[in-house]
């Protein structure tokens, strides 16, 4: 258990004894300053040193390595948790916004081969505290450099529908207690469908981003083992359950791979599925990762992809790429500890 873990109730019981407005200080201290209680000067010396002590309160993230790329509008921090564990998250500062990539697990069970994450298998899924808290953090940093973060995406390490519940809780905490629009967090999937339908069936708006990089079944068991459990059809399903009763535009993400699914012929069967729940489709050239060595398609073949899919009348926008040079960039978390230059990797 650490500081963001804690319900609100939790809080209060920690500050027994104290007047009820102490708890309501050290939670909205938590949530809209994200700051330490020992930071909160409206609290008495005591009392913020007892704070200091408490266990409970301890920050779940501990800073293992920050890098910076694209003139300081990205970030990658590596942070360690209480076991060791490694996650990554990163800040992209846009001129109208500023958005988190947020991990929910600790590697990840997916196995999809061109995925560093995926490479590198699953550890253990976050707590509700360990998500929040990197959302927090890059709140704080937005702020130090004065931007507001407005969007959360759980697009880093992990599969967010294979932990729902934290995920859930997380959701929850962010819109309820940071003040973040449910309309600019987007869950991203590969397409667990049971994850699908209970998002389907679940209060907020939150946004839905389907990773789907192949559009026939024999191409995506190859490149996504999970079709094998959830195929095309099923997923489609869910796919169509969620807009239903969401009314949302969904968004079908897609690497693209040199000769594995940047041919016209998966244009067109993609431009089938994405008409077919009026998506929207992201393309991202495939980024490079240790363990795959199929490139990603060169910029004139994804121009070429992209326009095809616009002619074919599908919404199709190339996703730009950020942190490609620090690792930062999709699909390139590896949570890995620092290494030297020519050591083991
Ligand atoms: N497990 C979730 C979220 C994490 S991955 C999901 O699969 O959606 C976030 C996005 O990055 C996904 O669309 C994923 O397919 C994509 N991705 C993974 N590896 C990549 C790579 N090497 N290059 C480009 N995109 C990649």
């Amino acid at each position: 258990m650490a500081r963001y873990d804690l319900t609100s109730a939790d809080v209060a019981t920690l500050l027994a004894g104290e007047p009820d407005y102490r708890a309501r200080q050290v939670w909205e201290g938590l949530y809209r300053q994200g700051a330490a209680p020992e930071e909160l000067t409206t609290l008495p010396r005591i009392l913020r040193e007892r704070l200091a002590a408490e266990p409970a309160l301890r920050p779940g993230l501990r800073l293992d390595a920050e890098v910076g790329s694209d003139g300081g509008d990205t970030v990658k921090w590596r942070w360690a948790l209480h076991d060791g564990r490694m996650v990554e998250t990163v800040l992209m500062h846009y001129p109208g916004r500023s958005t988190v990539c947020v991990s929910s697990q600790a590697g990840c069970a997916m196995a999809c081969g061109f995925c560093a994450t995926g490479q590198a298998g699953f550890q253990r899924n976050l707590s509700t505290g360990e998500i929040v808290e990197q959302v927090v953090r890059a709140g704080a940093e937005s702020r130090r450099r004065d931007r507001r973060l407005s969007n959360v995406v759980f697009m880093g390490m992990g599969e967010p529908m294979a932990n729902y519940d934290r995920v859930w809780a997380s959701v929850e905490r962010l819109h309820a207690d940071m003040g973040l629009s449910a309309r600019h967090l987007t869950i991203s999937t590969i397409g667990i469908v049971p994850g699908i339908r209970r998002l389907a069936a679940a209060p907020l708006p939150v946004n839905l981003a389907v990773s789907l990089h192949a559009a026939d079944d024999a191409s995506r068991d190859e490149l996504v083992p999970i079709n094998r459990r959830y195929p095309l059809d099923a997923l489609m399903d869910a796919c169509r359950e969620w807009v239903a009763a969401k009314g949302r535009r969904l968004s079908f993400e897609w690497a693209l791979i040199a000769g594995v699914n940047d041919r016209p012929a998966d244009a067109a069967r993609l431009a089938d599925l994405a008409r077919d729940v009026r998506a929207h489709v992201n393309l991202i050239p495939l980024n490079p990762t240790p363990g795959f060595l199929t490139k990603g398609t060169p910029p004139a073949g994804v121009r070429a992809f992209c326009d095809l899919l616009t002619s074919l009348g599908v919404n199709a926008t190339v996703r730009r790429n950020r942190g490609t040079d620090i690792d930062a960039a999709c699909g390139q978390l590896a949570g890995r500890a620092a290494t030297p230059p020519d050591g083991p990797d």
